[in-house]
């Protein structure tokens, strides 16, 4: 018990301490989830911040080994929204208070994708009198495109690193010059030279990795200054060739456990950041987002995706509220979160605090 206060207390916390920290049990494990409760409440407050998320297409350039919308996956249809259903759900996400949007989609690194993406972000601000946040999570492109989409309206950008070991990253991307870690970690220092609040995140239970690679995810995230996190479990797909190495990997309620401490230590050690409940882990228990909330996390991302369309992005199976609409989605949200005694922070934009205090890059706008 006492190794615990101690390690919590410290400013700098060790590979090693990290490593203690995340394999805690029983009792132990409880004074960690009580310890990161507290710190949340006090630094963050006891309030959910709501994205909706908008996942307006599942065509994908790539190829990860693990996901279950990769290019050669000819399982799944495959669907982009029309720019006027998009404008639609932000319409509804600002209409409901929901303060934050999130556009997420397949990688497309295109002239014409680029110019779409500009076009809409404008749109959208004009029909919801720019009283939304938005957050693009549109994978790796270049400089240009991102300060293009920064200028037309998009405050924060998600990219996850998915682990921060190169070596692991290799094992689960292919080799074919479009999946380079070094080029993945570039595109994170251009966006946050380009004024974006920048997200990342990693699978949690990947097969081959180690406690100390999560430690390592951990310190990557504190030293490379990340405003947002959002990490789950990792949840193997059967149409994908990382499902050869399901033998290898934890059970699910572990690999759940796991998730649930990554996200208590994280909030130990970036007191200030935003941190997602993730879809991921309610794909293992039902609970699992307002397990999350209980023990740092403080966003939510209500699926806003129109209903039909929902089963066509799946990144890995049994993902949860496939068949639910947008309106569903809240009332089930709403009394899930009075559940956990935090309370939606309707209307708010909810920027991370830690942006805010942050030096910033060049580029940076309010
Ligand atoms: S993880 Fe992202 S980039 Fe990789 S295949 Fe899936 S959608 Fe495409």
């Amino acid at each position: 018990m006492q190794q615990i206060d101690q390690i919590v207390q410290k400013q700098r916390m060790s590979e090693a301490d990290l490593i203690h920290l995340l394999g805690l049990r029983g009792e132990e494990k409880i004074r960690l989830f009580r310890h990161a409760a507290r710190i949340k409440e006090e630094q963050v407050g006891n309030r959910v911040y709501f994205r909706g998320l908008i996942e307006f297409s599942n065509i994908c350039m790539k190829n990860c080994l693990y996901c279950g919308i990769r290019r050669d996956n000819h399982t799944i249809r495959r669907y982009s929204l029309s720019d006027g259903e998009i404008v639609s759900a932000a319409r509804f996400a600002s209409e409901n208070k929901y303060g934050s949007l999130v556009l997420q989609s397949g990688e497309l690194q295109s002239r014409q994708f680029t110019i779409r993406m500009e076009k809409l972000l404008r749109e959208i601000h004009t029909a919801t009198g720019g009283n939304l946040r938005i957050t693009l999570s549109c994978g790796e492109q270049d400089k240009d495109t991102y300060r293009r989409w920064f200028d037309s309206g998009a405050h924060r950008y998600l990219l996850r690193i998915e682990t921060s070991n190169p070596g692991l990253y290799n094992k689960l991307h292919p080799d074919d010059g479009h999946h380079r870690f070094k080029y993945r970690l570039d595109c994170l220092y251009c966006l946050q030279d380009t004024g974006y609040q920048v997200g990342t995140g990693v699978m949690i239970g990947l097969p081959f990795q180690t406690t100390a690679d999560l430690a390592g995810d951990l310190l990557f995230m504190e030293q490379f200054n990340i405003d947002m996190v959002g990490m789950g479990p990792y949840l193997e797909h059967r149409e994908t060739p990382a499902y050869a190495f399901r033998d290898l990997l934890l059970p699910r309620e572990e690999r759940f456990q796991l998730a649930l401490k990554m996200i208590a230590v994280l909030r130990i050690l970036m007191k200030d950041i935003n941190i997602a409940a993730t879809t991921a882990l309610q794909a293992i228990d039902n609970l699992g987002r307002e397990k999350a909330i209980k023990v740092g996390a403080n966003v939510i991302m209500p699926n806003i995706t129109p209903g039909e369309y929902r089963d066509e992005y799946l990144l890995y199976q049994d993902k949860p509220c496939t068949d639910e609409n947008a309106l569903d989605c809240i009332t089930c949200l709403e009394t899930r979160i009075a559940l956990t005694n935090n309370e939606i922070a309707y209307g708010e934009w909810g920027d991370s605090n830690h942006y805010q205090k942050r030096d910033k890059g060049p580029g940076t706008r309010d």
